[in-house]
């Protein structure tokens, strides 16, 4: 899966947040130092510096259906203690105890797609396995709500008794032949992993949501091979893990029919069903198909053969990397309306959220390399998540940091001019340090004892931690050897399950390396160190300081950069030191002006510069040659001003300046997500005010710049930056005219998309216009898909209170949750930063509704929902109300009170500034 930048970024978890969010929370971006780890081994990129080039080698590193033909057991005797320990979900000690008695699991799964929505869907399940007896009371299968909806169940041919306990069927052992076994099981479908619309419908079922809608033995470990046939409308199409085989027109239907897959876990079994059109291309004698919904015909042209070429070059890579073949049969891929992740990687149909495929040929170059990216992370899934799956979802973060990893390496041929290792470090370093300077920071290892709480492990730290800490394992072991290493773990675990230690234990094994420590300070621990600077003209003293002060040290390399203007040019070098102790020093520095402590951008933690050196860089660091220490130093001083160490009103200042000179576009994009931020999180309302009119005329002149040498998708960035922060009379008056189309920026049309946003961003900050406009934009659209959430959505934008507050209390009711996309996108309109005094009055209900929302909703909602509302907050008011609930719901599962630390954590940083200012 893959989560969104937005919270910031992705969740096969590549998650999205709404129109605005995703914008506003768009962060920073970063710099490094040592270059290019390769496939092959890695060489270490020099600090290049225009005249000292004194470049440091080091040699280191680094139903409502009645259950009518149901029969209850009488209470039953427990022989094991797993047995008298099933509870609501799949617990980890039923996991444990299922995995050694079930083998062999073969699911022919029939289903019968009606096209109303509202009608139920019918299944009849064929489920074969192998069963070790005599070692426990009862077999037990997952199906939600079994008593309402299993129609009739039969064991090896015969009806059987079956008792219900929570979401499992139970039946006595001694029912159960010892070896093979047969349950044929007629039910209705549940709607707990189905979504469905009038027109389509598709199946989501991570982490334990496929016995949400159809009986299966719901955990990872339990892999099994699965065959679809699906009767649907005769208009529909059906897409699923396995190649069709057979298409058979009946009245009014059509009778799909797929093979058999290879061995699986439950929660990649997937499902899309509905009007679809399919595009298919063959690229070196594979064919690759995808099907989406959008009609509009010259914009699929447009993306069509780019989509294609990035899987087949994905494809080609893991492949080459690996040694080892796509491993299974076929490669589809499904573009959905809204889908709530960026991308999720079944085998054979993987899943995407189609505006992160489908670009507009305004994109950015950010967005550019995003599509790329969530191709690449989707596409490696398949060697790490598919073919080896980790045991349980604890470990979920071995195949999500291996697919970010790969996928940074994958996209680098596709973009030839980027800088890669800044790239990644845009990527990966802020969104991770916004959660882990936080009071709720997770560590990446977590452990886990039921799926239902899976939700709470996914977020940024396993997204974009986990691969900047495994760059510090390759650049430990090496290149080679961590490929060999992945190698043998791919060919031992293949089509079944591993632990992380299992990885751990054959790296050792080959480096002769003892990891326990790195594991430790990096895997198992929580947070980050503080490493100050302190210097004078002579030497320069590095300090490691746990945040929590319990004496906690975060071994790694530090390649520290210092240097000194000369003629108006800035000379650097750097030195490396192995941070293992509280504190270093380096003498003999002669007369520097600045020192950065992160200099090759692979250094992370919360880096607090001395004086000197953050005066200097404020005012010299656009001079920097260098673009990786360029962004270092950029990443470092904004930092500075969340520890309340620089006004936030002279770093807009300084960002101001410099995304008139920033050369690079990588950079560029960065500079101008700290600018978002800085304005709409730290500036107070009369610093907003001043800087306002300056900043619309540097943005909308920059965006129109065609003959300043300026790149088409680096206007794109300020365009879409000027849209998104422009809000002075004038500034709303050309907005209107570029939703009317009154006014164009030349060569960057307003696509649809941008026109409905645009039109929603009109209507929550012109309430006298409102109505109009949104009348007039639903008059336009005619894609129903897009229709559906406007129409959905407009409640949230209404100028009147009381309609706001009627949307924010009908989502207390799951049926309006059940987009939940749009239910994001409706939230942060509602706490629209410019409603904040409004919506202040929605987050107590917001909060309580917490629990239910991550018992319901998907793995990112429950993130997702906290930053629809928290981000669009700065006052004390809103701060107070999120304290109260915490000191009030101490018992909430920890998961959750870290989730909500993690999303207050940029308003208490913004009431601090603001109340020390
Ligand atoms: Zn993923």
């Amino acid at each position: 899966m893959s989560f969104s930048t937005a919270i910031r970024s992705e969740l096969c978890l590549i998650s999205v947040l709404g129109d605005f969010i995703s914008t506003i929370n768009r962060k920073s971006r970063i710099v490094s130092f040592f270059g290019a780890i390769q496939m092959f081994g890695f060489k270490i990129r020099l600090i290049s510096v225009r005249f000292a080039r004194i470049c440091i080698t080091v040699g280191l590193v680094c139903a409502a259906l009645a259950c009518d033909s149901t029969h209850f057991l009488k209470s039953p005797t427990a022989k094991s203690d797993v047995v008298t320990d099933i509870v609501s979900g799949i617990s980890r000690a039923l996991a444990d105890q299922r995995s050694k008695l079930l083998s062999d699991i073969r699911y022919q799964v029939s289903l019968n797609l009606p096209a109303n929505k509202l009608m139920g869907i019918t299944g009849h399940s064929v489920i074969k396995f192998k069963w070790k007896a005599d070692q426990t009371d009862f077999l037990v299968l997952d199906f939600k709500d079994p008593r309402a909806n299993v129609k009739s169940l039969k064991l090896n041919g015969a009806k059987v008794s079956w008792e219900l306990r929570f979401d499992h069927i139970l039946i006595q052992e001694e029912e159960l032949r010892d070896g093979f076994n047969e349950i044929s099981i007629d039910y209705l479908v549940g709607s707990g992993g189905l979504n469905r619309d009038d027109n389509f419908l598709y199946t989501l079922f991570v982490p334990d949501r496929a016995h949400f809608s159809i009986p299966v033995f719901d955990q990872p470990d339990l892999k099994a091979t699965v065959k679809w046939s699906v009767e649907a409308p005769n208009n529909w199409t059906v897409i699923t893990n396995g190649a069709m085989v057979t298409r058979d027109k009946k009245s009014g239907t059509v009778f799909w029919e797929f093979a058999e897959t290879r061995p699986i876990s439950t929660y990649l079994f997937s499902l899309a069903a509905g009007e679809f059109f399919e595009e298919k291309e063959v690229v070196n004698g594979r064919e690759f198909r995808f099907f989406h919904r959008d009609g509009d015909t010259e914009k699929v042209k447009t993306n069509q053969s780019e989509l294609i070429r990035l899987h087949a070059q994905a494809l080609e890579w893991m492949e080459e990397y690996t040694g080892i073949d796509y491993p299974f049969q076929k490669f589809d891929f499904v573009l959905v309306p809204d889908f709530q992740y960026g991308g999720m990687e079944h085998p054979g149909s993987i899943f995407y959220r189609d505006s992160r495929l489908m670009l507009d040929p305004s994109a950015t170059q950010n967005q550019l390399l995003s599509r790329a990216a969530v191709i690449a992370h989707e596409t490696a899934h398949m060697w790490f998540g598919d073919l080896v799956t980790m045991r349980w979802f604890d470990d979920v973060w071995t195949k999500e940091v291996f697919a970010n990893f790969f996928s940074a390496k994958i996209i680098e041929p596709s973009f030839t001019e980027i800088d890669h290792e800044l790239r990644f470090l845009t990527e990966h370093y802020p969104s991770a340090y916004r959660i882990d300077r936080s009071r709720g920071a997770n560590p990446i290892s977590q452990p886990l004892s039921n799926l239902k709480f899976a939700g709470s492990l996914y977020g940024p730290i396993i997204y974009q931690k986990a691969p900047i800490v495994m760059r510090h394992l390759e650049m430990r072991i090496g290149g080679e050897q961590l490929r060999q290493g992945l190698i043998q773990y791919l060919e031992r675990y293949s089509f079944g399950n591993a632990s992380w230690s299992n990885l751990i234990n054959i790296l050792e094994e080959n480096s002769g390396e003892n990891l326990k420590s790195w594991n430790h300070d990096w895997v198992e621990q929580a947070g980050l160190p503080i490493i100050s600077v302190r210097r004078t003209n002579r030497w320069v003293e590095l300090t490691q300081k746990d945040p929590l002060e319990k004496g906690r040290t975060w071994e790694q390399l530090l390649t520290v950069a210092y240097g000194k203007m000369e003629k108006n040019q800035i000379s650097s070098t750097s030195t490396v030191i192995n941070m293992d102790d509280e504190t270093h020093k380096i003498d003999d520095l002669g007369d520097i002006d600045f020192v950065i402590p992160n200099g090759s951008g692979f250094e992370y933690g919360q880096f607090l510069l001395d004086t000197e050196s953050q005066n200097f860089l404020l005012e010299n660091v656009n001079s920097v040659d260098d673009n990786l220490l360029r962004g270092a130093a950029w990443i470092s001083l904004w930092e500075q001003v969340l520890q309340n160490r620089l006004s936030p009103d002279r770093f807009f200042s300084r960002l101001l300046h410099a995304i008139e000179v920033e050369k690079d576009e990588l950079l560029l994009e960065t500079l101008q997500g700290f600018l978002q931020e800085c304005f709409v999180r730290y500036l107070n309302v009369s610093s907003q005010l001043q800087v306002l009119p300056d900043l619309e005329a540097l943005l909308w002149s920059k965006a129109n710049n065609v003959a300043g040498g300026l790149s088409k998708t680096a206007r794109a960035s300020f365009y879409q930056n000027y849209r998104m922060l422009a809000s002075t009379e004038a500034g709303k008056q050309k907005l209107f005219e570029l939703w009317s189309k009154k006014v164009e920026v030349k060569s960057l049309p307003l696509s649809e998309l941008d026109q409905i946003s645009l039109s929603m961003r009109l209507a929550v900050l012109d309430p006298d216009n409102s109505e109009f406009i949104l009348k007039a934009q639903a008059k336009l659209i005619k894609n129903k898909d897009r229709k559906a959430r406007f129409n959905f959505l407009l409640p949230a934008l209404s100028s009147n209170a009381e309609v706001r507050a009627e949307f924010v209390d009908s989502l207390r009711d799951y049926s309006n949750r059940e987009r939940e996309a749009w239910v994001i996108a409706g939230l942060s309109y509602v706490h629209h930063p410019s409603r904040a005094i409004e919506s202040v009055a929605h987050i107590s209900s917001g909060l309580n509704l917490l629990t239910e929302i991550q018992r319901t909703g998907d793995i990112f909602f429950p993130t997702q929902w906290l930053n629809a509302i928290f981000d669009g907050h700065n006052s004390s008011v809103a701060l107070n109300i999120a304290l109260d609930f915490l000191s009030e719901n101490p018992s909430l599962p920890a998961g959750l009170l870290d989730k909500i630390e993690q999303a207050i954590d940029p308003l208490r940083r913004s009431v601090a500034i603001s109340m020390s200012n």
